[in-house]
């Protein structure tokens, strides 16, 4: 329901559960054919073959989408038809992906400040979908997304369940954004049924403990043969079926996205559900993909876009360093971005995946720009999953920064939780932090989600300032 309008949502809310089944199905009848339209059907029979593309012919296929994109930009968007006459550039001065340099990075501030300018002056309104970012970094933001592209995303989506092993008409758990539910809501059912997808939308909004059992249940009876959504949600589930031993849903695959997978989601998820966790990584600009292959390799798509891995002075980072993903993407005609600063960090390697794909490869997928604390010396630390290596009674936590040299970190407690585990996450922290930092553990009866349902893991206000 994420793009019904207000009076829609009011309706839905204020539906009994059973009418609210029957639009999710009727809503989902209605997505299949914004989803699964002619697009999805051409790109998915496109990059089911590219997929086994040789290295050549892989940049020769980003060349051509690029020079495409430069080509649209430049007669269609007046913020790119400005910049590249500033710059005393043509489309013919792009010639090889590495021209791509001859243009600045665009930032999300170019992107609110400019957004009427970014606007191609071809489009039909009836072709565009507005989309809002959830704004979990401090600011909102708007941008337009063609329904064509939109209709690709979900072909990249199938070509990533057919690695996890996933076939079209089987059954698929979600534990994401949607808010399916009342967020007041005190009894189940905590979900909905979308008959016609053979889907059941788990809330990701109430999942407490005193709710989970109800989770539990349901999932069981629906037996899903694939489980997807944020990978917190869906470590909540398994780390509740774990304390109970319910070792009976088997899930052919499990396929994150949206949030940051941390190793200890991966390794109980998996240990739960005896099965492979996939990391999906999207965006919701659609300018780049990342998609996991049956081997564990983290393949960026290079038909959907271009990544580059840049430092703090927008230079290419050395292969292993984590550089930020500046991405330029081929699928939105409706708002073409070249060089965007997405705000995600991920470390490039050069090596060949043992599945024989071809293409770029990362090894993993850092976070968000501001998953850091900032330390009182100005050095930014990621990567903090790491304090809670080892550390199994906790149940979730999360990192607050409010000030330089203090840092508060909430926990969630298992019944099983000591003194020595909490000396261990100060002596951890302190490791990662150093010691000019002060740690304040926090014990809380849960964690707030955001608006969308996300969980956060670091909150730092200081890193945001900077
Ligand atoms: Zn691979």
């Amino acid at each position: 329901m994420a793009h019904g309008s207000m009076t829609t949502r009011f309706i839905y809310n204020h539906s009994p559960w059973l009418f609210q089944t029957l639009i999710a199905s009727y809503y989902g009848i209605y997505k299949s054919f914004q989803k699964f339209g002619d697009s999805y059907q051409r790109c998915f029979e496109h990059i089911n073959k590219s997929q086994w593309f040789s290295a050549a012919q892989i940049n020769e296929l980003q060349l051509r989408e690029l020079k495409n994109v430069i080509g649209y930009v430049y007669q269609n968007v007046p913020y790119y038809s400005e910049l590249f006459k500033r710059l005393n550039l043509v489309p013919a001065d792009f010639q090889s992906i590495d021209d791509l340099k001859k243009l600045p990075v665009l930032t999300k501030e170019d992107v609110r400040a400019n957004f009427e300018r970014l606007t191609p002056g071809n489009l039909s309104p009836k072709d565009v979908i507005t989309e809002h970012t959830s704004g979990s970094t401090g600011k909102a933001m708007k941008f337009l997304l063609s329904k064509d592209c939109y209709q690709k995303e979900y072909a990249f989506l199938r070509l990533q369940r057919t690695w996890a092993g996933v076939e079209d008409d089987d059954r698929v758990a979600t534990f994401g954004g949607h808010a399916v539910i009342k967020i007041d809501r005190h009894k189940p059912p905590f979900w909905i049924n979308n008959y016609f997808e053979h889907q059941v939308l788990f809330s990701s909004y109430h999942m407490s403990e005193r709710n989970l059992g109800f989770y539990a249940e349901k999932l069981i009876r629906f037996n899903p043969d694939l489980i997807l959504g944020y990978p917190s949600s869906i470590y909540l589930m398994a780390s509740y079926l774990s304390r109970r031993n319910i070792t009976v849903v088997k899930p052919k695959a499990v396929i994150t996205s949206s949030e940051s997978l941390l190793d200890f989601q991966r390794k109980l998820i998996e240990q739960v559900f005896r099965t492979k966790v996939y990391s999906y990584y999207g965006n919701a600009e659609r300018v780049s993909n990342i998609s996991q292959c049956e081997r564990g390799g983290l393949h960026i798509k290079p038909e959907y876009g271009i990544i580059e891995f840049l430092d703090e002075n927008d230079e290419p980072v050395e292969e292993g360093e984590p550089g930020r993903m500046v991405c330029t993407g081929f699928l939105n005609d409706a708002m073409p971005l070249i060089r965007y600063d997405v705000g995600d960090i991920a470390i490039p390697i050069q090596s060949e995946c043992a599945c024989g794909r071809s293409g770029p490869l990362v090894k993993e997928i850092v976070g968000r720009t501001d998953d850091f604390i900032v330390t009182p010396n100005g050095e930014h630390i990621g990567r903090l999953s790491q304090v809670f290596k080892g550390i199994d009674a906790v149940e979730e936590a999360q990192f607050v920064q409010n000030e330089k040299e203090r840092v508060i970190i909430n926990v969630v407690k298992r019944a099983d939780f000591s003194e020595h585990d909490s000396k261990a996450i100060i002596y951890n922290a302190k490791d990662r932090l150093g010691d000019d930092i002060g740690i304040e553990l926090r014990f809380v009866p849960n964690i707030r989600r955001h608006a969308n349902g996300k969980f956060k893991f670091v909150i730092s206000n200081v890193a945001r300032e900077i």
